[in-house]
């Protein structure tokens, strides 16, 4: 129960053009603590509504049959139009300007949930740039915000259509909507932007704007989005295993070369055939040295440790001869997907011993398979976090395949005593309370120059992780036993990641069908439609190298299915902002809807020639019935739940049909003969109908 009476104060004074941060410790403490206590308060009621609100009816459970209750559908209807306003005020409350759409005239529920979580982004937005300020604070200054900044609508939808499938708020992005969204009221006051946040904004600006790497790097020309099947290309295979007799393997000769029979440890022939080192990773045994104690190496201060940027062909063949005499080292990829069909990899980190490397791929591409040599060295460890991604990400980009992995996730789950399974936690646990950054995992990693605060975010998630290998090999050696060879197990866990291969994307003709789900009562004018507007979207996206979500978002797409708005102009209502994609290409999606409402229009509510047909007399009370429903729209969910018998001639003798239990179902004998089954469930009186009939 929150009421307007429990929903905490606005912060400051709202005539005030800036929040002054009270420096007064005793009450800044006080008011802490009070504003805690709300928070906990918050957290209690919501965790009791959540509890409660799962005792309610669920969809395709009982919510159907309880709609057609008068009292019930009431109740529900008065309910969400207290959340409704209760939401829009928890919002405006918080500053947000988002106006949500009336429910009450239609609007649906994702929609409804795109609002609020719009809202949402631009609250957590905010919070980020207090919070910022406050930290400021704590050193002594006493902080002004502008506000503009409290005040800031989000800006999310108003960004460059570049932008806009970035969901998460990130710190980059917020530099962006500062400069973008906010515009000349913050750039204006200079020394209210930190220089972090001068920069951020630099570099979203050069973001949103830039050349794709794919054409400015010519790279592009190489990236095949159809959807055949994909085939490395192995320019060389390095390290491969000279293809010996193998006991009880019968091996064969190809052009020269071995290979094993299907006995293999293979599920299937098809992935021996596709993965170049297949025959090598189910011979791969792990070095001895790998599975023995030793003293963990402890990681070296970052800012002594020399960081070498290698984005020259030069700078890589250095990088690959030093990688080569490794016997370890740390990788991490970073990667791009909103303007890509199918991701890009946008940064390489490595970190040996006792050095950093940050590669650019994007002048490198079709060089970057010379790393492949140190990648499928069986004697050289790999060490990934979560290497699912990196490892088909690394083929899919530059035919790079990994052998002997040691994945520092699998090891967390292995060792069985971690809650946590980041790369953060990891960190933070065995290199001294070490905090990783996280608000740059979903920076726009395209962004040249790579500025210096991306570089050492990069860093992190490799500089450690030789050490935090160590740590976890001892671990597991600890916990282990040789019945339960916990390393070895990760190690193994290590041969699997390197044996997945790459697949291309395929196009799912029906995909869009998960799209609607069960909210979406569409005909099949709407129905062509979506499908014809889902298939131009996959092709558009392959042809232009571009996301699927950057084409057309899916809630915009769906929204032009339902609306089949008869001009041009009402395919971009649906929309907002309008695509690139969608501009450039209105004519041919005006063509997909007019060919959409041109479909002669099936009625989805129809009866069977039965129902209609052999009933003879009460054939326009049936109809009557039918008409009722059309226009009651309560009664809808009933006819499309599971009760719904307008698909087959209802018989009111199974009484089973109603999923009745034996001793509540009525003989026919006593059930009055007008009593239909409508009329048991309180819908139709049909008695009373047929009375006036008379
Ligand atoms: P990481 O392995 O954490 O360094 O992440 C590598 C890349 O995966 C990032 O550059 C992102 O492109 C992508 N990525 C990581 N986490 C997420 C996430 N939660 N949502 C979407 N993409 C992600
Ligand atoms: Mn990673
Ligand atoms: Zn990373």
């Amino acid at each position: 129960g929150m009421t307007s009476r429990d929903a905490p104060p606005p912060v400051g004074d709202p005539d005030g053009d800036c929040f002054v941060v009270d420096k007064d410790e005793t009450r800044r403490k006080e008011k802490a603590a009070k504003e805690k206590e709300l928070a906990k308060k918050v957290m209690v009621s919501s965790a009791a509504l959540v509890r409660a609100s799962n005792g309610l009816p669920k969809t395709g459970d009982n919510y159907e049959l309880m709609r057609s209750f008068g009292a019930f559908s009431e109740l529900v209807e008065q309910q969400e139009k207290r959340v409704v306003n209760l939401i829009s005020r928890v919002l405006s409350s918080a500053g947000s300007r988002v106006r949500l759409p009336r429910v009450d005239r239609g609007a649906d529920f994702e929609h409804f949930y795109d609002r609020v979580v719009e809202a949402n982004d631009g609250i957590v937005e905010r919070a980020g740039i207090v919070l910022d300020e406050l930290e400021r604070s704590r050193r002594g200054v006493q902080v002004k915000v502008p506000r503009a900044v409290i005040d800031a609508e989000s800006t999310r939808r108003s960004l460059a259509s570049d932008m806009g499938g970035v969901r998460s708020t990130t710190i980059a992005g917020l530099g962006a909507r500062l400069s973008i969204g906010g515009g000349d009221t913050v750039a204006g006051n200079g020394d209210l932007q930190t220089a972090k946040q001068r920069d951020q904004a630099r570099i979203a600006r050069v973001s949103a704007t830039t050349v794709k790497p794919q054409k400015a790097f010519g790279f592009g020309a190489s990236i095949d989005n159809s959807s055949s099947k994909f085939l490395p290309i192995m320019k060389q295979k390095h390290h491969a295993m000279e293809r010996r007799r193998v006991e009880g393997l019968v091996v064969r000769d190809e052009e020269g070369a071995e290979r094993v029979n299907s006995s293999s440890v293979f599920a299937s022939d098809e992935a021996v055939e596709a993965h170049p080192y297949s025959y090598e990773l189910d011979h791969d045994e792990c070095p001895e040295e790998q599975l023995k104690s030793e003293e963990p190496q402890k990681y070296g201060v970052m800012d002594s440790t020399p960081l070498t940027v290698v984005d020259t062909l030069e700078g890589l063949k250095k990088l690959v001869e030093t990688l080569n005499k490794e016997m370890e080292f740390a990788v991490d990829l970073e990667a791009h997907s909103h303007r890509s069909f199918a991701g890009i990899v946008c940064l390489m980190q490595i970190s040996t011993r006792g050095e950093d490397f940050i590669v650019d791929p994007f002048p490198l591409w079709s060089h970057m398979h010379l790393l492949n040599q140190p990648f499928s060295d069986p004697n050289i460890l790999k060490v990934f976090h979560g290497a699912d991604y990196d490892v088909v990400w690394l083929q899919r980009d530059f035919n790079i395949f990994v052998r002997n992995v040691f994945d520092t996730y699998r090891a967390m789950k292995r060792e069985g005593t971690w809650t946590k399974f980041s790369l953060a936690a990891l960190v933070e646990k065995y290199c001294e309370g070490k905090q990783l950054q996280k608000e740059y995992q979903l920076a726009d990693w395209r962004v040249r120059p790579l500025p210096a605060e991306y570089v050492a975010y990069a860093r992190g998630d490799t500089h450690y992780l030789l050490y935090c290998k160590d740590m976890l090999r001892e671990r597991l050696l600890e916990t282990g036993n040789d019945q339960a060879n916990l390393l070895r197990a990760v190690y193994t866990d290590g041969v699997e990641l390197s044996r997945k291969l790459y697949e291309k994307a395929e196009f799912d003709v029906d995909g869009y069908r998960s799209l609607i789900g069960t909210r979406k009562n569409f005909n099949n004018r709407q129905l062509y439609a979506l499908a014809e507007l889902w298939r131009w979207r996959d092709a558009t996206a392959r042809e232009e190298d571009e996301s699927t979500a950057y084409v057309l978002p899916n809630h915009m797409m769906i929204h032009i299915a339902e609306a089949l708005p008869r001009e041009m102009q009402g395919i971009l209502a649906c929309c907002s902002p309008v695509p690139l994609l969608v501009k450039q290409h209105l004519l041919q999606l005006h063509r997909i809807i007019y060919a959409a409402r041109d479909r002669p229009l099936e009625k989805t509510v129809t009866l069977s020639s039965r129902a209609t047909g052999t009933q003879g007399a009460d054939r326009g009370l049936f109809e009557a019935m039918i008409d009722e429903a059309n226009r009651m729209t309560k009664i809808k969910s009933v006819l499309r739940s599971s009760l719904d018998f307008t698909h087959c001639a209802f018989n009111e003798e199974i009484g089973s049909m109603l999923g009745m239990k034996e001793e509540d179902k009525i003989g026919v004998d006593e059930k009055p003969v007008t009593d239909t089954f409508l009329s048991v469930i309180g819908v139709f009186r049909v008695e009373e109908e047929k009375k006036e009939e008379k």
